[in-house]
This record gives C-alpha cells, structure tokens and sequence, in this order.
C-alpha cells in the first residue's frame, strides 16, 4: 500500500515587481507597503497599491482601477481601500499578472513553507510514495530544491533516484526537476528496497524533522 501526501506550498513573501526608481536612477525590486492611494475626483474614483523601492523607500503606485465610477463600487469596497484592508491589499500584491503588465519583470518568492497533509498513511513499510504538490500562489523555486529540502535528501540523490526510474513526476518532460514548482504536480516514489525508505516516507508526511 502507499503512503499519499499533500504538499501545499506558501511562499512567504509576496511577488516584487522591478520598477524603474527616480532616486536610485535605476531598476529596483519594489515590495508592497500594504496601503492603497485613492482619488475621488467627483463620480470618478482612481486607486492604486502603494509600493515601495526596497534600496530606497521611494514610492511606485500599482494601478488597481482607474477612473472607475463611484456608483460602480460597493461601499464595502471603498470602505476596505480608504482603511488599507490587509486582506484586500494581500489580494492585489498577488496579482502576478496585473504586476507583469507594468514592470519589466517580477520577481516570485523563494522562501516559502511546506504544509504536509497526509492524505493516506499507508502501512510503515510503504513501498510507494505519493506526494501532490498544491501551489496556488507563485514561487519560483526549482521542483528539485524542493524535493529534497522537504525530503531531506540531497540534490545529486534526487536526481540519480531519477536516472534510475524510481521517481515518476507528472506533468513530467525535460528537465523537469530544474524548472519552477508547478500547481497540481504528482510525484511517485518507488521505495522498495531503498535504504533510507522510511525516512523519506517520515520527512514527506512532516512527521519529526520539520522543513
Ligand atoms: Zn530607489
């Protein structure tokens, strides 16, 4: 029987759009302050996400809308943007695509944590793993970083569990423990007669060594 394991991976920092910075006089990462500007301008009503230059402090305005009509907008809205709402302004410090259209590039999160949610124990024994990996949120980390951090393995052992057939990763392709995490990815360990089997079955269930 095989052990299943969720994996659901939060990045701890939110996406860092490169921003072209007056007082630096070149790009920085910019991080969100948290807060929004609003401009009520008669029926008209324009808001943006202050951000921050993070060399400098100097401040870019992420646009959220722009000239947008007062009678559109939900007063719960307008009062969640005038007292900066932390959920609200978490929502669009994560719109990856939005920040995409207005820096030359967007820097994703490589510190994050790993939440372990054992779908299925299985027997102590296990021979197969089962590991999914949610990702809702952008990180940018490599799927072999990951794997072995949360593992407890080292890279070059990864990847040679990999040359020898015993790790089957869906969606697969080339290369694909050197690129990104992606959401919804499965990976299959065969763990028969493998000597460090129970340990990798313990780390992938989060069981002692946290990672
Ligand atoms: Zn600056």
């Amino acid at each position: 029987m095989s052990r299943s394991v969720r994996w659901t991976i939060v990045p701890r920092t939110a996406p860092q759009p490169w921003i072209s910075c007056s007082r630096c006089d070149c790009e920085r990462p910019f991080r969100s302050s948290g807060k929004f500007r609003v401009n009520a301008n008669g029926k008209r009503i324009d808001a943006w996400l202050i951000y921050k230059c993070s060399h400098c402090d100097d401040t870019w305005n992420f646009p959220i809308f722009e000239r947008r009509n007062r009678h559109e907008l939900e007063a719960a809205a307008f009062e969640a943007l005038t007292s900066n709402d932390p959920e609200l302004a978490r929502h669009f410090a994560w719109d990856v695509a939005g920040l995409r259209s207005r820096a030359s590039r967007v820097e994703e999160a490589t510190e994050f944590l790993i939440c372990k949610e054992v779908q299925s124990r299985g027997q102590e024994n296990a021979r197969r793993l089962e590991l999914e990996i949610v990702s809702a949120l952008p990180v940018s980390t490599r799927l072999d970083r990951l794997l072995a951090g949360g593992l407890g393995l080292s890279r070059s052992r990864l990847l040679r569990l990999h040359e020898e057939g015993r790790v089957a990763i869906t969606p697969g392709g080339a290369a694909v423990l050197r690129r990104p995490v992606r959401n919804g990815t499965r990976v299959v360990f065969d763990l028969r007669e493998l000597p460090e089997a129970c340990d990798i079955a313990r780390r992938a269930a989060g069981d002692g060594n946290e990672n």
